[in-house]
């Protein structure tokens, strides 16, 4: 492994055409400005610029008729670019045919499960969802979006309720467990085998307390990420880099524990 490497974990692209929309649509969602187009080259330019030399890209349906054709965009992404992208695919709890969307998605060679429940409008212990888990259990890693103030749909107590359901799930908790609710992370998630990203977090919360949340989960579950196209490449990777760590750890956070989740092998 070269030492320079670094995986962003949490990169949302879109198709072309449709990427602005797409990005505006997430700054309306979360009442934030939102630094780029969502586009590929878009990520590529920018991560790049700032040392990322691998993207986990994924993109999420807010409708089950989304499913199929969000999943073949991924992956004709990563076949394209295979040395910079791997890609996670999207499923939506409310199918009427979870077995066809998930086979479909592991026909793609999709590496993952991305599902975001305030977007996609269901529980993340909701019957329909623990479906999903079921068939992900031992065979895929979900990325999960967890937390937010104004809903009850992600909330971390209902991922901890998951987690003791589906031992053997690997579950990545988006933003350090609990996008503006961390106290509520920190309590419900500190004693799982759950793994955290830090995108959309470094922004608000203090590098004390994000090493703080890091030892907490443990530096062999953290991963760094940055929500592209949310945030502005430089201003998130020295933002990480304020964080207290040794260089163990954050080659860990940085590179080897995406790696080891996602099967990145480069
Ligand atoms: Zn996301």
């Amino acid at each position: 492994m070269n030492k320079e490497m670094i995986i962003d974990a949490h990169a949302h692209i879109f198709p072309d055409k449709i990427a602005l929309k797409a990005s505006e649509g997430i700054s309306l969602f979360y009442e934030m400005p939102v630094v780029y187009d969502g586009k590929r080259d878009t990520l590529f330019e920018a991560g790049g610029n700032a040392g990322i030399s691998h993207f986990v890209v994924q993109s999420v349906a807010t409708a089950p008729e989304q499913v199929s054709s969000i999943n073949h965009f991924i992956a004709e992404q990563v076949r394209r670019y295979p040395d910079k992208l791997t890609g996670l695919g999207t499923l939506h709890p409310h199918s009427s045919d979870i077995d066809r969307d998930f086979n479909e998605l592991l026909s793609l060679e999709l590496k993952g499960i991305k599902l975001h429940p305030d977007f996609q409008k269901f529980r993340i212990d909701d019957p329909e969802a623990l479906a999903v888990y079921e068939r992900a259990e031992g065979i895929l890693p979900i990325l999960i979006h967890s937390g937010d103030f104004r809903y009850d749909y992600s909330h971390p107590s209902r991922l901890e309720r998951v987690l003791k359901t589906f031992p053997k799930l690997t579950v990545i908790a988006a933003h350090f467990g609990g996008w503006s609710e961390w106290p509520a992370a920190m309590k419900h998630l500190a004693e799982t085998d759950v793994y955290v990203d830090t995108s959309s977090s470094l922004y608000e919360i203090s590098p004390e307390k994000a090493s703080e949340m890091i030892r907490l989960f443990g530096s062999e579950h953290v991963l760094f990420g940055t929500d592209f196209p949310m945030w502005d490449y430089a201003d998130e990777r020295k933002r990480f880099d304020r964080i207290d760590l040794d260089e163990s750890a954050r080659r860990r956070i940085l590179y080897e524990n995406a790696a080891r989740v996602f099967s990145i092998v480069l």
